[in-house]
């Protein structure tokens, strides 16, 4: 299989400016790579009607192509359970009954990092499960056997971040984002994983995850986020900040698309000349402040 590159929305809602801008550096570094590009929609949880449609529409509108057909989360419930079949055979699952307001109401464990599950139903009886059964689904969580993971990031350089017992597959039966992220990405051969630095955090997890299962680590790039002006990640309530909007306003996709390749460094004529213009040690590191229309 040949190596891919990806952007991997969740069908929440319309693509905003700094959606749309991960989307294009995805799409820079994996066609400057001579990579395939493929579109995941990710669609587990928070999908709304209509917004794939929306989604997709958009891209093609600012000239994103990509390759073969657009794959859905909701479509590949069998791989995911093979996975979670897998680590449960090695031991490596266990059940989880807290609600997440036992979670916060836990002492922590002494040592463990803000935010970390604390184990409370790590070591459970068999008499205590059988209980805790009677009264509500389980959660399933990864038994990890590390408290920390190292990444490499084509940006932000050697990173170390928490792994905790996390979810793999929900009390409602939804497969967690975090599962499902490793075992599409290598499933679907994508060795590039560019995103929001947002998730920089969750990478450790999904990286000691993916060898668990014998999966290859892809090669990350966490790119800087858009903000408003007053620092905080853009969202829709920030006034016109979707294809739609901005268009509605006297804006076309053209000249979003220019003003996103020039807020990072690039030409803005095109998204040819922007990919051969491009090089990932000359990104800019901090967050594009959203100037606004
Ligand atoms: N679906 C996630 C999001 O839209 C992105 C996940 C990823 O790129 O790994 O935030």
């Amino acid at each position: 299989m040949t190596s891919a590159g990806r952007f991997a929305p969740s069908p929440s809602g319309e693509l905003h400016v700094g959606n749309l801008r991960t989307a294009l550096l995805a799409w820079l570094f994996a066609r400057s790579t001579g990579r395939r590009f493929l579109l995941r929609v990710e669609d587990l949880d928070r999908a709304r009607a209509g917004a794939e449609a929306e989604q997709l529409r958009d891209l093609a509108a600012l000239g994103v192509t990509w390759d073969g057909a657009v794959v859905r989360q909701t479509d590949r419930e069998p791989l995911y359970t093979a996975a979670i079949t897998e680590l449960a055979a090695a031991g490596l699952t266990y059940e989880c009954f807290c609600t997440r307001r036992e979670i916060q109401e836990a002492p922590s464990a002494p040592h463990a990092p803000q935010g970390a599950y604390p184990g409370t139903c790590r070591e459970l009886s068999t008499a205590e499960l059988e209980f805790k059964r009677s009264a509500r689904p389980a959660a399933i969580r990864l038994r990890s056997t590390v408290a920390e993971w190292p990444v490499q990031d084509t940006l932000h350089g050697a990173y170390t971040g928490v792994v905790d017992d996390f979810v793999l597959r929900r009390n409602d039966g939804v497969t967690a984002y975090n599962l499902a992220v490793v075992v599409d990405d290598a499933d679907q051969g994508i060795d590039q994983v560019v995103r929001g630095d947002d998730l920089l955090p969750s990478t450790p997890r999904q990286a000691y995850l993916a060898s668990l299962l014998h999966m290859p680590v892809p090669e990350y790039a966490h790119v800087p986020l858009v903000v408003n002006s007053d620092g905080a990640r853009l969202a829709k309530r920030d006034g016109a900040v979707t294809l739609g909007d901005l268009a509605a306003v006297g804006i076309p996709a053209g000249a979003v698309r220019r003003m996103i390749l020039e807020s990072l460094g690039l030409p803005g004529e095109s998204l040819e000349s922007a990919l051969e213009a491009f090089d990932p040690a000359a990104l800019p590191r901090e967050p594009w402040v959203w100037p606004g229309v």
